[in-house]
């Protein structure tokens, strides 16, 4: 029997098309296949299709359109929870395009759309190069350079998105399209922050950044200190160099037995980032922070592979619930705000509330750019928590929003794509200039509104 969502036509017509797999809700696989990075959130698609190639793109999108359905592309489902709808939707996991191409002299990569950041920050590493990637070694490379894409690098060389040389996309039209700054330029500029609204991305190509010495880590202290520790961090970000690109977080680290012995179950102020540079210029830079004697202190030179741990981000999948928002400033009454609704005494669930450092070359828009061209404000606050049982999910949810209320004096008015995993208006992310025009090129490349994206650009207002 098929289920509400399912098609009116067998899947094996698309199967016949396809060199990869297909899977339909009554098939085996259904609950493994539908799954997003994010197990609290409960995909139900029409169907999943998983293409080997750019072709069984094009084939899925012919599929769909031929049957009204639309197309969601996904990489890992980290902010699967943001997508309103599945209804008549094939949810398109790219998970196999897979490959990664380095070329150290050029200094640029290229990759599949199923490519995570551990695959290319490993090999880049090597050649003492470092893509501009984030905190997770398992979040989509497509997804978080579509997003705009904030990483250690940032506050030196800006937003992944800035970085991107070429993409190549497969159209509601079922074109495979390669665009960069002379071919698709519109276009081009769309996928550059604008989100996953214009196509399923088959391949990305970007600038691999040198990085032979990077010194980095983390300063941890009991979160008791918090409000002191948070000060003095926020004086010191007004003149710290671009080269050292930072985040603060109120941390409760979970009680499991695979986390050392120092930290677990404990409750932290952290500290943590990447200097790009010789380990005592990094040393000298951190040294107001070192002078607050952090009772952990793991800041050391690191290959810039390693990047992708100092974070202690979950390295697979995890149910969750997360938000942020984009703090124009930091005030001492902002800091105490912070620490009373997620600090000490407050009762919190959540596992981190993080500040982000933005500014350097975060905040400045590049001579050429997409959509986002930068993110002003001081901090990028992101607020998460675990849900391992559903009321532990409601719980976490309720204080991710009193979080983001309880700092509303300070928000910025602009949030950032990546760090919100609730479903917003398009007009939260983009100034009205920018959302108009990113609108006109959704109208060019996909009228219908075939593509359904975790944050959607609407083809009309
Ligand atoms: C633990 C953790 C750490 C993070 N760290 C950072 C960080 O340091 N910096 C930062 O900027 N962000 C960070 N993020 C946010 C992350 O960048 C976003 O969640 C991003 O959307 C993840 O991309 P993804 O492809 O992995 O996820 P997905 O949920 O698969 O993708 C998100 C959206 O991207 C679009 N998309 C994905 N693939 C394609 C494709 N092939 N074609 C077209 N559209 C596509 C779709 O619209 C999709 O809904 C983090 C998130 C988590 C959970």
């Amino acid at each position: 029997m098929l289920m509400d969502n399912a098609l009116a036509v067998e899947p094996d017509e698309l199967r016949e098309r396809m060199e990869g797999t297909v899977v339909a809700p009554h098939d085996p696989t259904w609950d493994e296949v539908r799954a997003a990075w994010n197990l609290a959130v409960d995909q139900r698609p029409a169907l999943v299709a998983i293409p080997q190639s750019a072709a069984d793109v094009v084939a899925i999108v012919a599929f769909a359109r031929a049957r009204g359905l639309r197309v969601a592309p996904q990489g890992t489902g980290h902010n699967a929870s943001a997508i309103a709808s599945l209804d008549r939707t094939v949810l398109v996991k790219t998970s196999a395009l897979r490959d990664v191409e380095i070329e150290p002299a050029a200094r640029r990569a290229r990759v599949g759309a199923g490519v995570l950041w551990a695959e290319v920050t490993g090999p880049a590493s090597e050649h003492g190069l470092a893509p501009l990637a984030g905190s997770s070694p398992d979040v989509g490379v497509v997804g978080y350079t579509l997003g705009g894409g904030l990483s250690w690098l940032s506050r030196r060389h800006g937003l992944a998105a800035n970085s991107v040389l070429a993409i190549e996309l497969v159209t509601a039209d079922g074109r495979l399209v390669r665009c960069d700054r002379d071919t698709e330029p519109e276009l081009f500029w769309a996928l550059r922050g604008g989100g996953g609204s214009f196509g399923v991305v088959t391949a990305i190509e970007f600038v691999l950044y040198p990085a032979p010495q990077v010194y980095a880590g983390a300063m941890l202290w009991p979160w008791e200190q918090a409000t002191d520790v948070l000060k003095r961090y926020v004086e010191w970000c007004r003149t710290a160099p671009d080269a050292i690109s930072t985040s603060a977080r109120l941390l409760q680290v979970p009680p499991l037995p695979d986390i050392p012995e120092g930290l677990r179950g404990r409750q932290f102020v952290a500290i943590d980032g990447a200097y790009l540079g010789d380990p005592e210029a990094g040393a000298a830079v951190l040294a107001p922070l070192r002078a607050l004697e952090p009772e952990i202190d793991m800041f050391a030179p690191i290959p810039a592979a390693a990047l992708s741990h100092i974070h202690m981000d979950p390295e697979q999948p995890v149910p969750g619930h997360g938000d942020g928002m984009v703090l124009g400033e930091l005030t001492p009454a902002a800091i105490e705000t912070l620490v009373a609704v997620a600090g000490p005494g407050s009762r919190s669930p959540l596992l981190a509330v993080e500040l982000r450092q933005l500014g350097g070359a975060i905040g400045v828009p590049p001579a050429e750019h997409g959509a986002l061209a930068k993110i002003g404000g001081a901090f990028a606050l992101f607020a998460v928590g675990m849900a391992m049982t559903p009321d532990m999910g409601a719980a976490v949810e309720a204080h991710v929003g009193r979080v983001i209320e309880a700092m509303d004096p300070w928000d910025a008015g602009r949030r950032y794509l990546n760090f919100t995993e609730r479903q917003a208006d398009a007009s939260a992310f983009f100034p009205e200039g920018t959302l108009r025009r990113l609108q006109a090129v959704k109208r060019a490349v996909d009228p219908g509104d075939v593509f359904c994206s975790n944050h959607p650009v609407p083809v009309a207002d």
